[in-house]
């Protein structure tokens, strides 16, 4: 299977953390964690269109200023999800600057900002061209996991313990579509970006007789198909991939239980193991996890790959350390 989405943590382990999702074959990505994201090229930053922060220490939240310093003066319109408070904090930053030739810009940015709380969600719009100063309320709407859906994937989100309230996040898609090159070979077809209208054309659940063509590259003529016979001959359907993203969490029973649930069958795990279990105490005192913890859960939740970021700086060049434990407990429960 070829992956739709190829994350990446932005930083090396003793770094801020953040994951970096790129979408395969299109300029989009979406933005686990905002902290610091200068190692980011602007080009990759300003593929993103939503963004999920987990909560707002400043390890996570600092790279605001420069996603919308690269965003400014675009026709984009920028999602950010976060914690309770969200909404203030976002305020605050932008409170810093000041506006007045804001509505100058050609392209407006436009940022939607909603925060997360445990049955609802709010969410206000700020655009560049009114200074960044809301119009209307904040719109208010049930939550039931799920903070954000598109045909093809959905990020659902669970509030955790970090001595505040904490995002853990988890992406899915809802099923993988496979090319089988064979197919395309016996149809004399060349892969092109019409693979990802034709893809999402499967997402959006478009009737299988609906006519669709493919735009052939050369001087042929562009070739048509109904989509479902396309689908019958090009395609084969896998379990969609899943991602998920855990820290800044205590080990406690009810986050275990909620993390566990959360990230079930992830293909890829990326959780937090701020210290080793020696300093199990200290780990506790500051609402973060061990590596051996951090191991336990990627286990118990069946990942099939799993990794750990977000080291405490007292771990410097004994990184291995962290990884050995993890992994050596990951490989004993599974
Ligand atoms: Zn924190
Ligand atoms: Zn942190």
């Amino acid at each position: 299977m070829h992956p739709s989405f190829h994350p990446r943590l932005t930083n090396g382990p003793f770094d801020d953390p953040g994951l970096f999702i790129p979408f395969v074959f299109q300029k989009r990505a979406l933005l686990f964690d905002l902290g610091d994201i200068t190692g980011l090229p602007a080009k990759d930053i300003l593929k993103i269109s939503h963004v999920f922060v987990s909560h707002t220490h400043v390890d996570h939240f600092i790279g605001f200023d420069r996603l919308l310093r690269l965003m400014l003066g675009r026709d984009k319109n920028l999602a950010l999800f976060g914690p309770p408070g969200f909404m203030k904090n976002v305020e605050g930053k932008l409170a810093a600057y000041t506006w007045n030739l804001a509505d100058k810009y050609n392209y407006p940015l436009s940022l939607q900002i909603t925060e997360v709380h445990q049955d609802l969600t709010l969410s206000r719009q700020y655009r560049c061209h009114d200074r960044f100063k809301p119009l209307k309320d904040a719109v208010q709407q049930p939550f039931d996991g799920v903070l954000y859906e598109e045909p093809a994937f959905k990020v659902s989100a669970v509030i955790l313990d970090h001595q505040i309230p904490c995002l853990g996040l988890s992406l899915k898609e809802r099923f993988h579509v496979n090319i089988i090159k064979e197919g395309l070979k016996r149809l004399n077809l060349e892969p092109g970006p019409w693979l990802s209208a034709f893809k999402q054309a499967l997402y959006n659940r478009t009737d299988p007789a609906a006519r669709f063509e493919v735009a052939t590259t050369g001087p042929a003529a562009n070739k048509i198909f109904t989509l479902g016979d396309l689908a019958h001959k090009i395609t084969r359907i896998s379990p969609g991939q899943k991602i998920s993203y855990i820290t800044d969490v205590v080990y406690s029973d009810i986050n275990k239980d909620k993390i566990v649930k959360l990230a079930r069958d992830s293909d890829h795990l990326f959780i937090e193991a701020a210290f080793m279990d020696k300093d199990r105490k200290l780990a506790r005192n500051k609402g973060h996890l061990t590596a051996r913890q951090a191991g336990e859960l990627a286990a118990r939740s069946g990942a099939k790959q799993f990794s750990i970021f977000h080291f405490s700086p007292r771990y410097t060049e004994q990184e291995d350390l962290l990884y050995h434990e993890a992994r050596e407990v990951y490989e004993k429960v599974l």
